[in-house]
């Protein structure tokens, strides 16, 4: 699979669609992760190695968010597009609805998961979904045991970014499960107690405004966007 390194990150240059399959065809091989990073991710991974050595092992590397694919261009390697984490979870349940592959949604508020998969078993008829827990748990062993007695393939961590890939890590495998996948606010959006920005707004890259617009207390992690662009380009015009 065709990389674009983005300051050291190093994304999977695919489709929405190539990603999905990718997706599915690495369940049944292993214990595997799938991150998403945005810009505010890569910016802290450049100061944290041991946040960008987790992003650069992982089995998926895609590109949430308009910052990483400016900055990809800028950098002259394009990625092919953004793969947004809850367009990834979503294709991965169209495709293995109907099938006897498993999910188990971790994280969130207490009974935002289930209302999560109250609201997927409807869109998704067919949709095997094992067991759910929020993402208030004490004992990260306990959590990681309740997943594995439901035998679940697909486990969705919704913990925060980095919390999630680094709980994903270091429990992943006690799990059972074969991916496990970073998807931060997506439950929360799923069980419809946060909307999703309006079609035009993500068509026009602009997903980040509606976000700042909803959660103003964002605009700190926000300015490294416009930080994360400049950097970029000096990076570009050093010729590295
Ligand atoms: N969360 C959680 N446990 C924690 C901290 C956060 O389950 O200890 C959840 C929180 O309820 C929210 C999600 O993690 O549903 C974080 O969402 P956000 O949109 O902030 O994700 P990010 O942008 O950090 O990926």
């Amino acid at each position: 699979m065709m990389k674009a390194d983005v300051m050291g990150a190093k994304f999977h240059s695919l489709t929405l669609s190539e990603a999905v399959n990718a997706g599915v065809s690495l369940i049944g091989t292993g214990c595997h992760r799938v991150v998403t990073p945005n810009s505010e991710i890569v910016y802290e991974a450049l100061k944290n190695p041991e946040l960008m050595e987790l992003i650069n092992t992982s089995s998926l590397v895609l590109p949430d968010g308009i910052g990483v694919v400016y900055a990809s261009k800028i950098l002259g390697c394009p990625v092919k597009q953004k793969v947004a984490g809850i367009d990834f979870a979503q294709g991965l349940m169209e495709a293995l609805a109907g099938t006897d592959k498993t999910f188990y949604f971790l994280g969130s508020k207490p009974g935002v998961a289930d209302g999560a998969k109250e609201k997927l078993l409807e869109k998704y008829p067919g949709l095997n979904i094992v067991g759910t827990a929020d993402g208030y748990f004490k004992d990260d062993a306990a959590a990681a045991e309740k997943i594995r007695q439901t035998g679940a393939d697909v486990v969705f961590v919704c913990l925060g970014a980095p919390k999630q890939e680094f709980w994903i890590k270091n429990h992943g495998e006690a799990t059972g499960a074969s991916l496990l996948i970073g998807l931060g606010g997506c439950l929360d959006v799923f069980s419809g107690n946060v909307n999703r920005a309006p079609d035009i707004m993500i068509k026009l890259g602009l997903e980040w405004l509606y976000r700042l617009y909803k959660e103003p207390k964002r605009i700190g992690r926000m300015c490294r966007l416009p930080l994360f662009l400049f950097k970029a380009v000096g990076t570009r015009l050093r010729g590295k």
